[in-house]
């Protein structure tokens, strides 16, 4: 049994009308540690945990964390996630919840990094959120799961942090006879580190992380993700928190769901009807969740980006 969980796939009358195209949800964020993450660091976990791991660690506040925290808890494995004094004490209450524990130090996720990656004995096996083929044949299984339904989208709409998503849903596609079906990769303006990285042609380190989309914060994506720009069809879309944060709003009233900025920045494409979907007819979007984002969150963001515009 996995440790995840087959999630339902649906079409959306709102997205769709919004759109103008047949938009179809991939419901990642009804998964038990709330988002796509539990795909690939499940399986990686029952990977080391096969190899004779007796400890996870990861260095993750954010969904990666909460997904080993969860594995952990169901294989009966411990799990120490380090993280770093900035978290919130939203994140640091679901990681609690999970029985996992939980070391706090210095300013940033670096130095976090840091002192985990230090830890690390031969029993442990260290987690990363977003660069492990583990993973990211583990987030495959997500288009395993649309090939065995009679959808087959003309595009594929997912968020882009480390590139760990992008790499697992082309691994799926390609696996699955479905090489031809682009992908849009979606990030938020501050974050985009795949973007640049595509227009540089080479792997581009951002100095700093300027949006609210904390899931999306890979200063610098995985080298695998733009090796697959070479080979497999991307467009790279980047839009605004202030869109983002509107479309976590307008998914919540249609679809009953919460979900983070990290993925609103995907469902704005659809609600802002962007230009690149009109070659489509039927477009994939991957919902992929994030358990760290309350609604009182979402809204104080966007009360502050509204100010920030109108001074
Ligand atoms: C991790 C995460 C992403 C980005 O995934 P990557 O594999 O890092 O590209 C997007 N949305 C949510 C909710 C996430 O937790």
């Amino acid at each position: 049994m996995p440790l995840h969980i087959e999630t339902p796939l649906i079409a959306s009358q709102a997205l769709s009308t919004a759109a103008g195209c047949s938009v179809w949800l991939k419901l990642e964020a009804l998964q038990a540690p709330g988002s796509f993450k539990i795909r690939g660091i499940g399986a990686a976990c029952e990977e080391y945990s096969r190899r004779g791991a007796r400890r996870f660690v990861s260095s993750s506040g954010g969904n990666a964390g909460l997904a080993v925290a969860y594995a952990g808890r169901q294989l009966s494995i411990p799990v120490t996630v380090v993280v770093p004094e900035t978290t919130s004490a939203r994140a640091m209450d679901l990681l609690q919840r999970e029985d996992a524990e939980i070391i706090v130090h210095g300013d940033s996720w670096h130095e976090a990094n840091a002192l985990a990656l230090s830890m690390i004995e031969k029993a442990d096996a260290f987690l990363h959120p977003f660069d492990d083929p583990l993973l990211w044949h583990g987030h495959a299984s997500l288009i395993d799961e649309l090939a065995s339904s009679t959808l087959v989208p003309d595009a594929v709409v997912l968020s882009v942090g480390g590139g760990g998503l992008l790499c697992g849903v082309i691994e799926g596609l390609q696996r699955n006879g479905l090489a031809q079906v682009p992908v849009i990769a979606v990030e938020t303006e501050g974050a985009a580190s795949f973007n640049r990285s595509l227009r540089a042609g080479e792997l581009v380190e951002l100095e700093k992380i300027t949006s609210i989309a904390t899931s999306l914060g890979a200063k610098r994506v995985c080298d695998r993700a733009l090796q697959w720009s070479r080979e497999h069809s991307i467009h790279s879309l980047v839009v605004s928190d202030r869109v983002a944060l509107s479309a976590c709003e307008r998914f919540l009233a249609d679809h009953r769901l919460l979900v983070e900025p990290a993925c609103g920045a995907s469902l704005a494409v659809a609600y802002d009807a962007a230009p690149l979907l009109q070659g489509f007819a039927k477009v994939l979007f991957i919902v992929c969740g994030g358990a760290t984002a309350t609604i009182d969150q979402i809204r104080a963001w966007s009360a502050s980006l509204g100010q920030e515009n109108s001074d």
